[in-house]
């Protein structure tokens, strides 16, 4: 029987055929010997049907586990001389699938690092490497000698034609890397690397790793962590020229190594002490080898700079040679900060050579944060042009603005952030403005007031101040107590929300309630000037350490109010806020209870203006009531106590307190499944409809804390979500505390003091562009058609008159002064300074 017998490969990379050492099988796929033209050729036995189509002829079948060990010739025959060292043989490899291909894998060990491992697995420690590092063949393949692999290609297509070894060829379109610097098709290719070998130790680097304090945890816990335990090996050699030079000398004739520690160990080897540690300078110094007399030169490569990221903390203070006592007091580091991305680098190289010189890590804290995206997700790209340019940001929004924006975002908490810049807008309209208006409020009223640093210091202490004051100097102390606690566990992304929320309490709360008390006139009030320098001293206090707290997060903006408020006023004074320690909290001035009344108060102002908003209410439209739905004693005291405040920013005339919910809300209720499901099982549906028909009472006595049996259930608050359904001309909104009922009838009453309310708005904007000052009294002239409007005006004369300093109000038989709008009505009117 004359025939051959061939193994099939298939592969896109003709030029790696030289280098083969070994064909691939899998151990446990069928492989099937088929007669075609002659010859035979064994392929697995799922792919016999694509290649030789339905009615190929199968001669014998094997498993893979039968092939291997078998030998065979080689498609070229530049290496053969290695059948002796055990080549050219049929290996095993858990690589092998029978999805595409032949099922039998070529394998060039030089070219790829399954084939190299599948070789050292089958004891094959061999390679061959016909091609340089530029790409091109080698002498060692005379007839592509010199070619790029590329061009080589073809010439080996059609050796292997002419000798009767291609079966089938055939173009097909594959993705292929490329370098991303030069845009040139990258190769796999084989090259003597030095080690360190990770995966001795990596358990007890898993180990260290859980002493460190990771921000956020689960970056360490979790994707550092997973990362640690399946280490390999880490490559830390280079084949470059500039680099730190790996300090090995190797013997040109025996197996003979040195690794040189320091200067001293090369000087007392070579007679040598070169002054430039660079590749040209070192690579010229040799010596005899002491064993053999050959020559010690030292190996070509270089470091990889990561080695040396990971050398930092010893790198830096040349220890051990210098710094040593400096070494041991600052190591490990306190902390490191850097981004996610460091996982595979900077964090990893430092465990590594921490783990491996001292059993130690070489931080106890490591902060990291996420990466920032253009707008649409992308990376930031010089090229792409996605990002809007920094300087373009500081220049129309601040640092600060950009600082306080990346630093709010979720970046800190090691999540992605897409950048926009709307949202630095957003912090100069929110945080930047609010703040600088109100130290500007201050110094404006402080000047014309001739307020100095004494008057300021004859305040009454601050526990006798009125309690706005001591609410705004409770909230400051709480706050650089919740910051200090949240920076000294690392956790910067819980320090700057409360910081910016109390720009909110102090804008929109205490300088807005309490503008009056500096507006007021120096001497005018009776009990003498102690409310308004209460007042000043209060907010002093509050912005001179306010901005010692914000001052990491807005450096520049506080600076400024720093240099204004105190550096200026004060000669003994750092000359920099950022030369000032962080403040103290003084616990006499927290108080909670205080603190708490006022968030309620907050609450429930918050709460009713959603109400007035949703039902489409303005703001001067006076109603008549509004009720807090409460059974809490607390939340009642605060509301009784603050009802005029609230009263005054909801424009109602009432503010009342009901425990009973029933005059004013329907209470319904309906399951919560989440509570009931996993207990009830197949009886929900049964239980659900019975909560569904409860009556309001009932749902009263779920809300008081009580249970309520329904359908043999006995069913607690948690178990119920209530609803609340109000009653006609109310409406309820509902916080987590308590609600709000706004009685938003409007009687004929209200509706004339809502009409007198606009004619003021629209007399004061009159004054504004007239250019009038605060204090300049006006006389006025009025005229409309409207009835109903002129009735409005005139029962509320005196108030117009005294909101507007109008000394007269008069109605005009005219049209006079400027056309205004209110509701669907026309008005002029017209204003004279008296
Ligand atoms: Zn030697």
């Amino acid at each position: 029987m004359l025939f051959r017998s061939y193994l099939l490969i298939w592969t896109t990379t003709p030029w790696t055929l030289p280098g083969n050492l070994a064909v691939a099988v899998g151990l446990e796929h069928q492989y099937a010997r088929v007669a075609s033209g002659g010859d035979h050729y064994w392929v697995a036995g799922e792919r016999v049907e694509d290649i030789f189509g339905g009615d190929a002829l199968v001669v014998a079948t094997a498993a893979g586990s039968e092939l291997v060990g078998a030998g065979y010739e080689p498609p070229f025959a530049h290496f053969a001389s290695l059948r002796e060292k055990g080549a050219f043989r049929i290996i095993a490899s858990d690589e092998v699938t029978v999805d595409e291909g032949t099922g039998l894998v070529h394998m060039a060990p030089a070219y790829g690092e399954v084939d190299f491992l599948a070789l050292q697995e089958a004891g094959m420690d061999l390679l061959v490497d016909p091609v340089d590092s530029r790409g091109d063949f080698t002498h060692e393949v005379p007839e592509v000698a010199g070619m790029n692999i590329k061009e080589a290609d073809a010439v080996l297509i059609r050796l292997l034609k002419e000798s009767g070894k291609l079966v089938k060829h055939e173009r097909i379109t594959h993705s292929y890397p490329f370098c991303y610097r030069t845009d040139t098709p990258l190769i796999y290719k084989a090259i003597p690397t030095w080690f360190v070998a990770v995966e001795r130790f990596r358990n007890r680097m898993v180990e260290i790793n859980e002493t460190i304090h990771w921000v956020p945890d689960h970056v360490g816990k979790r994707r550092f962590g997973n990362w640690l335990a399946n280490a390999r090996d880490w490559a830390i050699s280079r084949n470059r020229y500039w680099g730190s030079c790996i300090p090995v000398w190797e013997c040109d004739e025996c197996e003979e190594q040195v690794a040189v520690g320091s200067l001293d160990e090369l000087e007392a080897l070579s007679g040598q002490r070169p002054d430039d540690l660079h590749k040209h300078v070192v690579d010229e110094i040799t010596w005899d080898c002491s064993s053999c007399g050959g020559v010690m030169v030292r190996v070509p490569e270089v470091l990889d700079c990561w080695f040396e990221s990971g050398s930092m903390p010893y790198g830096k203070l040349h220890y051990p040679f210098e710094n040593k006592a400096r070494f041991e007091a600052t190591f490990p580091a306190q902390f490191i900060a850097e981004g996610l991305d460091q996982t595979r680098g900077w964090f990893y190289t430092l465990i590594v050579l921490s783990t491996a010189l001292f059993d130690q890590p070489a931080f106890e804290n490591c902060v990291v944060n996420g990466l920032i995206l253009a707008e649409d997700g992308r990376k930031m790209s010089k090229s792409l042009k996605n990002y809007p340019d920094p300087s373009v940001i500081f220049d129309e929004y601040g640092a600060d603005a950009l600082r306080a924006f990346l630093i709010n975002s979720p970046v800190l908490r090691a999540e992605p952030l897409r950048f926009s810049k709307d949202g630095v807008a957003e912090v100069v309209r929110t945080v930047l403005l609010p703040l600088w208006n109100t130290y500007s409020f201050f110094t404006t009223y402080a000047e014309a007031d001739g307020i100095t640093m004494d008057d300021l210091a004859a305040a009454a202490s601050p526990e006798e101040r009125p309690e706005m004051d001591r609410w705004i100097l409770s909230m400051l102390q709480s706050l650089i107590n919740e910051v200090k606690v949240q920076m000294e566990g690392y956790y910067l992304y819980n320090v700057v929300p409360p910081t910016l929320g109390f720009i909110d309490h102090l804008t929109n709360w205490y300088v807005r309630r309490s503008r009056r008390r500096f507006w007021r006139t120096r001497g005018e009030s009776g009990e003498g000037d102690a409310d308004k320098l209460a007042a000043f001293a209060t907010l002093y206090e509050v912005l001179t350490t306010f901005i010692e707290v914000l001052a990491p997060v807005l450096p520049f903006i506080t600076e400024h109010l720093y240099q204004d408020l105190v550096a200026r006023n004060d000669p003994e004074a750092p000359v920099s806020i950022h030369h000032r320690d962080f403040p103290f909290t003084d616990p006499d001035l927290i108080d909670a209870d205080l603190e708490g009344a006022m968030a309620t108060i907050r609450e429930v102002v918050r709460l009713g203006r959603n109400l007035r908003k949703s039902q489409r209410l303005r703001v001067r439209q006076p109603l008549a009531r509004l009720t807090v739905l409460t059974g809490d004693g607390r939340v009642a005291d605060a509301v009784n106590a603050h009802a005029a405040v609230i009263a005054e920013e909801l424009n109602v005339k009432e503010v009342v307190v009901s425990p009973d919910e029933g005059k004013l809300v329907r209470l319904s209720a309906k399951a919560n499944f989440r509570s009931l499901g996993p207990t009830l099982g197949r009886r929900m549906g049964e239980v659900a409809a019975a909560i569904a028909a409860l009556e309001h009472d009932d749902v009263v006595k779920l809300v008081e804390g009580g249970t309520v049996e329904v359908a043999g259930e006995g069913i607690g608050l948690e178990d119920v979500v209530v609803e609340r359904t109000p009653i006609e001309g109310t409406v309820v909104e509902a916080g987590p505390a308590f609600a709000c009922a706004l009685d938003t009838t409007i009687t004929d009453e209200l509706r004339m003091e809502g009409l007198a309310r606009e004619i003021v708005s629209r007399i004061q904007n009159l004054r504004r562009e007239a250019g009038l000052e605060v204090s300049d009294r006006i006389r006025l002239l009025w005229h409309t058609e409207d009835e109903d409007l002129a009735e409005a005006i005139e029962a509320h004369q005196a108030h117009i008159g005294a909101e507007t300093l109008a000394t007269e109000v008069t109605r005009s038989l005219q049209p006079t002064g400027q056309k205004a709008q209110v509701d669907h009505s026309t008005v002029w009117l017209e204003i004279r300074r008296v």
